[in-house]
């Protein structure tokens, strides 16, 4: 009958059953329920159009396949259908009759479009919309009011907007049962998850295979595990982590989970208030682990508020500096991103990031440093792109401004504080056994060598199997040199910035 409600339920990121109020509601209120996902041709749609790399996608295909099988235990079973969502969900949704369409708000520039042109079909269509915003802790809009749409622009700022806001809304119940999908209406026509073969990649060999599986499942275990020594995570300060550690790596790696919503963060958050109040001491932010949500937080307002926050030009917050465009400066961009730089530390990580799809926070400052102001002179939004391409939790908001940050385009601008790629690694590391598993070629070298092999002797470069511009390549720039140049191109660049741009309005306050 005409008052029977059939619901669909556009999974895009929020890849649970747990927290998610537009799946809760259906469970309570639809006669029918459609859970559905729709997997674009891109996989995971980038602003780039990069074709993202098997890890993260292999990520996605086990997160689908871990929600199907949750689905499939409240009654139900997830559809999954290849396209792109503007073409194959008004057709689904006229065939259904569906009256109802609930989905997960989206900050991001890409899917909120996407989000608003499907609101719209489903309106023409005569449904009513339910778009919770359930992938941060509080909802950008609201965030936006209490600032009045004076989005802050520092962490500080940040932290003072969400003391005026209270605790984030309270975490949804998973729902109890689904109806069944009948078979004759969805079995004939839509398959299930498929498999990274179907999406046209080679599977990986064991050695490149991020070990971070996906899913809900395995997020809630994850954060089970992580939560077990209550003190260890009451009393978490981030630069007391290490980034070479990477058996067992010293932050929580839930950021995968986070990104694609397999994880609620209100979930993480509620544990953590728990934590903090059994434990009775805690760290606080920036440090602590709440203060790692708050950095989630705080970026993903900032890419909700600022224009063209993915980009350098037309980016309000973002400092105008004249990177290397040129032939050399893509050459160097090369070495980087395969690992061929010549300094060890640098080229473990890249390692590591190609084969597990992720590095501990200081491995990406290094390399993202290094990359830019440090050492290279590459543009931000290059190293962006491989970031976005080879994580598994590459996340727009999140890798935008921690790029801009390190470059120090944006949100930190000491730019005379420069990591130096080998003394950094060698502080947490130093007999470099992270080197000798990620840069096989070095595996013998002595270790007052292994940050700067080119300063062995040539017998011990001999003696440990290695010659230097041979087995492992020459250093592409002289550190030193390259760093103390960069600071001064950084400098005239703030200079001409500021020559060219009136001072900032002191609380200027925009209307909406
Ligand atoms: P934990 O220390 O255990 O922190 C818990 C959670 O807090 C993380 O899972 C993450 O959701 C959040 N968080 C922690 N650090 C940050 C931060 N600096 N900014 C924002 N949120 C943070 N993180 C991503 O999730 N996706 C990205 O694409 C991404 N790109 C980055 C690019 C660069 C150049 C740099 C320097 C950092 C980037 N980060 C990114 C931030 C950070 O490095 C990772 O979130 C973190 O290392 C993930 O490991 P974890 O889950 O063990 O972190």
């Amino acid at each position: 009958g005409p008052l029977r409600k059939r619901s669909l339920v556009w999974f895009r990121k929020g890849l649970r059953v747990h927290d998610n109020p537009a799946l809760l509601e259906a469970s309570q209120s639809a006669a029918e329920v459609y859970p559905v996902f729709v997997l674009d041709p891109s996989i995971d749609p980038t602003e780039d159009g990069v074709k993202i790399g098997a890890n993260r996608a292999q990520f996605l295909l086990e997160s689908l396949e871990d929600l199907d099988q949750s689905l499939k235990k409240l009654g139900s079973h997830l559809i999954c259908i290849r396209g792109r969502p503007e073409d194959v969900l008004p057709p689904l949704m006229r065939e259904l009759d569906i009256n109802h369409l609930g989905f997960e708000f989206d900050t991001e520039p890409y899917w909120k479009a996407q989000g608003e042109k499907m609101a719209k079909e489903a309106e023409n269509l005569g449904a009513r919309v339910h778009c919770p915003a359930t992938h941060t802790l509080y909802d950008p809009e609201h965030l936006m009011a209490k600032c009045m749409m004076d989005a802050p622009k520092s962490y500080g700022q940040f932290l003072k907007l969400v003391a005026k806001c209270g605790s984030p809304p309270a975490v949804a119940s998973a729902p109890e049962s689904l109806p069944q999908i009948s078979k004759d209406v969805l079995g004939r026509k839509h398959s299930g998850v498929p498999t990274l073969r179907d999406l046209g990649y080679e599977p990986l060999p064991a050695s490149e295979r991020t070990p971070f599986p996906g899913g809900e499942t395995e997020a809630l275990r994850r954060l089970e595990d992580q939560f077990r020594d209550t003190r260890r995570i009451a009393l978490f300060e981030k630069p007391k982590t290490s980034p070479t550690d990477f058996e067992t790596p010293s932050t929580t790696v839930l950021s995968p989970y986070l990104k694609f919503g397999c994880l609620s963060s209100r979930v993480f958050y509620f544990k953590l208030k728990e934590a903090y109040r059994k434990n009775g001491k805690h760290a606080d932010p920036p440090v602590s682990l709440l203060g790692q949500l708050y950095w989630r937080e705080f970026f993903y307002l900032c890419g909700y508020a600022f224009p063209n926050f993915g980009k350098m030009e037309g980016n309000p917050i973002c400092r105008q500096i004249p990177w290397d465009h040129s032939e050399g400066g893509k050459e160097k961009l090369r070495a980087w991103e395969s690992a061929q730089t010549g300094y060890p530390f640098i080229d473990a990580a890249m390692t590591q990031l190609r084969q597990q799809g992720w590095l501990h926070h200081l491995a990406r400052h290094a390399v993202a440093c290094f990359l830019t102001r440090g050492d290279l002179w590459v543009s931000w939004e290059e190293g962006r792109k491989v970031f976005d391409k080879l994580l598994i939790d590459a996340d727009w908001s999140l890798n935008n401004a921690n790029w801009m940050w390190l470059s120090c385009s944006s949100f930190f601008y000491q730019y005379f504080r420069c990591y130096s790629p080998v003394a950094f690694g060698r502080k947490y590391d130093p007999s470099g056994k992270y080197i000798r598993n990620f840069v096989p070629a070095l595996r013998k070298m002595p270790k007052q060598y292994i940050y700067e092999p080119w300063k062995a002797p040539l017998s011990v470069q001999e003696a440990a199997g290695c010659i230097v511009g041979v087995d492992y390549p020459m250093p592409v720039c002289d550190h030193a040199v390259a760093s103390k140049e960069n600071m001064s191109k950084m400098a005239a660049a703030y200079k001409k910035a500021k020559s060219e741009s009136p001072p900032p309005k002191k609380k200027a306050k925009k209307a909406k």
